[in-house]
């Protein structure tokens, strides 16, 4: 018997309507895990390479992982994955709330979503009963309003809605999946993906508790969380949410503000988490099964700018991208774009970095008013920031361009406007500025999905002996200052990187600081495995190997693991002012990172002989063959 997973594909082919099953072995489980280990393993297997990612050959995989929807906190999490339509490589996006354990519970290890539907359709899956149905209402409406639609038709206020806003429908390069209408599978275009598909929703109700090899030993674990978490680093999370780190990056001087132009906005106080606590927040909400509840719900009741509580509130991302990136210090602005991303299924992110790259075309003369439809685009400038998310959301005017991200938009642009956009494959770097996380850079550079804070380290944590403690057990043994590029540091980035993909392989929340040796107990207690550390870490390595593979196999190399031009220009003020590293250092550094994970100078791929000791030969095949 497998624990942990039901071993279960559902496959939904859009064109014909055929629904399958299919069977997964505990081979296949141990070695790929979930999540990300699925979305890879069918990228590679199934797509050919060069396919159109908003063509009905692309696949949208929806999945779970071992720990999903099992009693413990942080197991509330789902991976979307896909071809990416934003960086044409791997995406897989990370999400949390309700949806995720439901899926779980109807008895779905993963979704498989091929093909392309003629008419919008929902999908409907309740248990083992799977239905294509009718999206025709639906098409056009907002998250909120087509979730009641769904669960109003289905009758079921209990059912999970993971769907698209009008940007996906619209294939906004920057749209997402939204989950629950208030959490976001944000990164890679995933819902443009989904647009292209023509499928609006998948709706979810499920009656089966996971099964689990040990519940005890889960329940045991859950409780010392709940005893215990708020002494350790999920702790902060729980008094100010993820906004405190508003405060975190302006005093580490790196809170990118005017599209990245500095890190340090002099009006930070007024879109603080402290700020928004005193003025907006309106209560907490948290995932299925955590204790931590780090997220604030805010509601504001201004005429110009309403925010309904429905929509849940703004996380750090969307603070600082609608926030200080934009040059913007209105918390009510802010709340406002954040509800807009939601309720339009956009990336705040990538919307707002790059309304902050328009921004600065305008303010530097590239863009006019003729070009904006009469807006006046300077940074700082919150309601027109409003006006021109709501075109990306409608692809209007300028919009249109927008809504293509921001490279793509400086392509079309000109005038040198390319080395002023903040991205990485094409997608927009997250509120993180590398130049006070250097070994952040390195990570977000070599991501096989574009700039992506999620698994890239934050040296923040590792400067002190206390932060050490976490990698200790993968063998990092010494903090290392921020600023440090030497052989040590991109040593540490490589085995903290690693280990993170874990989360998005298992299904646990990234904010959860369970030590490797309980992530270990807690993933055996859910299969009945007896992993230890170094095969976990092995399976996240050979997973991150596979998804740099799928994209060698798309054509990335060394030319496509580059950070923007902006890092490299030293912050003109704040505690960092005038420091930084030179273009030389950091491809120095990231040429070691190359040796040390055993990938190809020339191509940046992962080379046979690494992929042979991970035990996936297969993938280099395929590599070798896409080369005849
Ligand atoms: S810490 Fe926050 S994001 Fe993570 S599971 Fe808990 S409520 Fe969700």
């Amino acid at each position: 018997m497998v624990y942990g997973y039901w071993g279960k594909v559902l496959r939904v082919n859009l064109s014909t309507g055929a629904i399958a099953t299919e069977d997964l072995d505990e081979i296949f489980l141990r070695r790929y895990i979930g999540g990300w280990g699925f979305i890879a393993y069918a990228l590679l297997k199934e797509l050919a390479p060069g396919i159109d990612p908003l063509g009905p050959q692309n696949k949208l995989i929806f999945t779970t992982g071992p720990v999903t929807g099992q009693a413990i906190a942080g197991g509330g999490r789902n991976m979307v994955g896909a071809k990416s339509p934003l960086t044409g490589g791997f995406a897989g996006s990370e999400v949390g709330g309700f949806f995720c354990a439901e899926l779980k519970r109807a008895g779905w290890d993963t979704l498989i979503l091929e093909g392309a539907a003629e008419k919008p359709v929902y999908l409907w899956v309740k248990d083992g009963q799977v239905e294509l149905r009718d999206a025709s209402h639906l098409w056009g409406l907002e998250t909120a309003d087509a979730q009641e639609r769904i669960r109003g038709g289905l009758g079921d206020n209990l059912i999970r809605v993971a769907q698209i806003g009008p940007a996906g429908e619209r294939q906004v390069r920057i749209a997402n999946v939204i989950h629950d209408v208030n959490r976001a599978a944000g990164r890679g275009g995933l819902g443009a993906v989904m647009g292209s598909k023509k499928l609006k929703a998948i709706a979810v109700r499920g009656s089966q508790k996971p099964p689990a090899a040990n519940p005890e030993a889960i329940g045991e674990l859950a409780r010392w969380f709940r005893d215990n978490y708020k002494a350790t680093g999920s702790g902060v999370f729980a008094t100010l949410g993820t906004m405190r780190m508003v405060r975190n990056n302006q005093n580490a001087g790196g809170l990118p503000t005017r599209n990245f132009q500095e890190g340090v906005f002099d009006e930070y106080e007024k879109i603080s988490a402290e700020a928004q606590t005193n003025a907006y927040t309106v209560g907490r909400d948290t995932c299925f099964g955590c204790p931590v509840r780090c997220k604030w719900i805010v509601e504001v009741n201004d005429s110009d700018y309403p925010v309904d509580r429905k929509y849940g509130g703004p996380e750090y991302e969307t603070t600082g991208s609608f926030g200080s990136c934009c040059g913007v210090d209105d918390l009510r602005i802010i709340n406002r774009a954040g509800q807009l991303c939601n309720a339009n299924g956009l990336d705040s992110i990538g919307a707002g970095v790059t309304i902050a790259f328009a921004m600065e075309c305008f303010e530097k003369g590239l863009l006019t008013l003729a070009d904006t439809g009469g807006l006046d685009l300077r940074f700082g400038n919150g309601p027109a920031m409003l006006t021109m998310l709501e075109r990306i959301a409608r692809r209007e005017g300028l919009g249109d361009l927008l809504a293509e991200g921001s490279r793509r938009a400086a392509a079309r642009i000109g005038g040198g406007s390319l080395a002023w956009t903040v991205q990485v494959k094409g997608q927009e770097v997250a509120m993180h500025d590398p130049r006070v996380k250097y070994g952040h850079g390195l990570g977000v550079a070599v991501s096989p999905t574009g700039a992506d804070h999620m698994h890239s380290v934050h040296d923040s944590g590792y400067q002190t002996a206390g932060g050490i403690e976490e990698l200790e057990p993968l063998g990092i043994l010494e903090p290392l200052p921020f600023d440090d590029l030497s052989t040590a540091k991109v040593r540490m980035v490589r085995y903290a990187m690693i280990w993170r993909v874990l989360n998005n392989m298992s299904g646990i929340c990234m904010f959860h600081a369970w030590t490797p040796q309980q992530k270990t107990e807690i993933i055996n207690a859910c299969t009945g495995w007896d992993s230890s550390i170094m095969e976990l870490w092995l399976a996240a390595e050979r997973v991150y190997d596979m998804a740099r593979a799928f994209n060698a196999r798309e054509g990335f190399g060394p030319q496509d693991d580059l950070l923007p031009p902006r890092f490299l220009e030293p912050l003109p003020r704040g505690p960092v002012a005038g420091r930084g590293f030179t273009g030389e250092q950091f491809i120095a550094a990231r040429n070691k990172l190359y040796e040390l994970m055993g990938w190809d100078p020339h191509t940046a791929a992962p080379s046979r002989a690494k992929l042979e000791d991970l035990g996936v030969a297969w993938v280099a095949d395929l590599l070798e063959e896409a080369k005849r």
